[in-house]
Parts: structure tokens; C-alpha cells; sequence
């Protein structure tokens, strides 16, 4: 994702973005996940092992949740990544790594230290982010359930990124205002504020001499409902069990043993015949399919209806039996 837009900093990744398009990241599109049981491989274009450390063992969780490996090799990984300041934190979504030139990276990070040890909150809920990304998540604050919930004034929101970023009216558009519709997703919850994928791009920005970074991307004064949306540095329930439910593990991991399907169900809400649908599936490939099938069926519930009432099947039920 490029919500940090790097291409402001690098020419050859604006050319890129212009010709397909921005990248954005709790809201999937079937396009950018990967097949189940994929090994994805990374590699580090540069940074030290300090900085390198603090990836390899952040970015593994999302592994915990997934039938995903993410597998370090030395280069010419899939997912190849940088550490180069100053041009924000980015990737691209999901599948489209695989369309990069080799000698390009796909993720960058700038604001993972190399001088302590000691991974901060910041940085964790960076690298989970941009990594969820990878998985083919995308910005919750774009979620096709905002309506209602979070409503940015357009204007105000303009100008704050404008002032923030310098980001021109489209950019805003494109990264902040821009809400998906829910046929261009395969699946979405209903606005989760405690996504790690609710935020836009970290950013960091020099006034005069000073790096600055805002606490808070999305402020109060942006929206309608004056809410502040800090940043979240960790997964969430409905992070863990919607990923769970696109790469579907067969056990759990040893990690996290009570994560299971029945557990991810519960937690994603999916009842009913569905629900009995997907624990009688046989392959990650039908699971992740029947949610696609009940995330459709959700925003159409009288046109898909699994089940008629218990009241009209008993109805039916007496009408054959005496009819
Ligand atoms: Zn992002």
C-alpha cells in the first residue's frame, strides 16, 4: 500500500502507481489474495540485522492466523524490502508484488530504528500493517460499512492532508475519502476501530529542521462523528478471524491453540447454514469461498436467504403433512 505515497520520492514507483493504479490495504479483494498454502518469500534490499530482526519476528503473527509461510531467503524474495528514510512506510497489496521488477523493492519501511533492540509499539504496528497488506488487506477507514459509522468532511479532510502532506485534492480522494463499494470487495466486516489496518499510512514529515509525526492520522476534526482514530498496534479479533477465514488453517497454531475455526467463526459472526457449510468444507480453497458467498449474501439478505424462518418451515411442515 502507498498511503505514504512514495512517489513523490521515487519517479520509477510513481510510474509504477500511475500505471496501475495506487495500492491500498480489513477489507479484502479477491484479486490480491494468494492461493492457500502459499510459501511467499522475502528478502532485505539493505538495513541492519537489528532492523531486520524486528521484521522477521513481527510480521510471523499474521502467520499464526493463516495457512500462509512467510520463508526469509538471502534475494530475489517475492516481497523485497528496504529501509530507506524519509519516503514513509509502504508496500504494495498482495499479489501485484509478484508483478514488480526483481531489482525493485515492494515494501519499505522508515521508521524501524537500527540502534535498540527493542521493537516499540509504533514500529510493530507498522510492520503489522503494511505486512496485512501483503496478505491482500485493505484500509479500514475505506471500508464500504463507514456510511454512518465515519463520515470525513470533505473539505476539512482535503485541507488537512494538503497542510499535513502537501497531497493534492485527488490523492485525499484516492487514500482517505474514497470508499470501496461492497461489490469491489470479497470480504468486510463492519467498521472495526480497532483494526491494525485502520489508518493511513504512517507519514513522517520535515518541518524546518524537525521529523514530526502526527499521533493521529485520522483526527477528530476530520469527521463528523469527532472521533480520533489513534493509531492500533495490534491485530484485533475481527483481524485475526477474517485473515483466518481467507487462508484457512486446518489446526491451529501452536501459538495461538484456541484460534480454530469454530473460534473464528464466532468471532466473524457467520451462523446458520453457512457456518455449517464451512465446518463441513473440505479444503481452504470452499472455506474461503463460502465467506466470499456469506459476505454477499449479508448486504442481501431477503434476495439470499439460506434458511426461511423457523415459523415458515413449520408451516410448510404442517401444509405437507396434512395437504
Ligand atoms: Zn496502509
Amino acid at each position: 500500500m502507498l498511503l505514504s505515497d512514495p512517489s513523490d520520492h521515487f519517479p520509477e514507483i510513481k510510474e509504477k502507481v500511475e500505471e496501475n493504479g495506487p495500492c491500498h490495504a480489513a477489507v479484502t479483494q479477491s484479486r490480491y489474495l494468494w492461493d492457500n498454502n502459499s510459501i511467499i518469500t522475502y528478502s532485505y534490499i539493505d538495513g541492519n540485522d537489528i532492523q531486520q530482526s524486528k521484521v522477521d519476528c513481527t510480521m510471523e503473527e499474521w502467520t499464526w492466523y493463516t495457512n500462509i509461510e512467510f520463508r526469509k531467503i538471502e534475494c530475489g524474495g517475492t516481497i523485497r524490502i528496504s529501509f530507506a528514510g524519509l519516503t514513509g512506510s509502504w508496500t504494495y497489496n498482495g499479489r501485484e508484488c509478484m508483478g514488480i521488477p526483481d531489482n525493485e523493492a515492494t515494501m519499505n519501511f522508515d521508521c524501524i530504528k537500527s540502534s535498540t533492540m527493542t521493537i516499540t509499539p509504533k514500529e510493530r504496528g507498522v510492520i503489522l500493517h503494511e505486512f496485512g497488506h501483503v496478505l491482500g488487506l485493505l484500509h479500514e477507514h475505506q471500508s464500504p460499512k463507514r456510511p454512518r459509522i465515519l463520515t470525513f468532511c470533505e473539505d476539512a479532510t482535503k485541507q488537512y492532508y494538503r497542510d499535513l502532506y502537501q497531497w493534492s485534492d485527488e490523492r485525499v480522494e484516492e487514500q482517505v475519502l474514497r470508499k470501496y463499494d461492497e461489490s469491489e470487495v470479497s470480504s468486510c466486516s463492519n467498521i472495526d476501530f480497532k483494526s491494525v489496518m485502520m489508518s493511513v499510512e504512517q507519514y513522517l514529515i520535515k518541518l524546518c529542521a524537525d521529523i514530526v509525526q502526527h499521533r493521529y492520522p485520522i483526527p477528530y476534526t476530520i469527521n463528523t462523528q469527532g472521533i480520533d482514530i489513534p493509531r492500533n498496534h495490534d491485530l484485533s479479533d475481527i483481524d485475526k478471524a477474517y485473515i483466518f477465514l481467507n487462508y484457512p488453517r486446518v489446526v491451529a497454531h501452536d501459538k495461538t491453540p484456541d484460534w480454530n475455526i469454530r473460534k473464528v467463526l464466532k468471532v466473524a459472526g457467520v451462523g446458520g447454514r453457512r457456518r455449517k457449510d464451512i465446518l463441513n468444507a473440505t479444503c481452504p480453497d470452499s472455506i474461503r469461498d463460502l465467506f466470499a458467498q456469506w459476505n454477499v449474501e449479508k448486504r442481501m439478505p431477503c434476495a439470499t436467504a439460506q434458511s426461511p424462518p423457523r415459523l415458515v418451515r413449520f408451516l410448510r411442515w404442517v401444509f405437507r403433512r396434512h395437504l
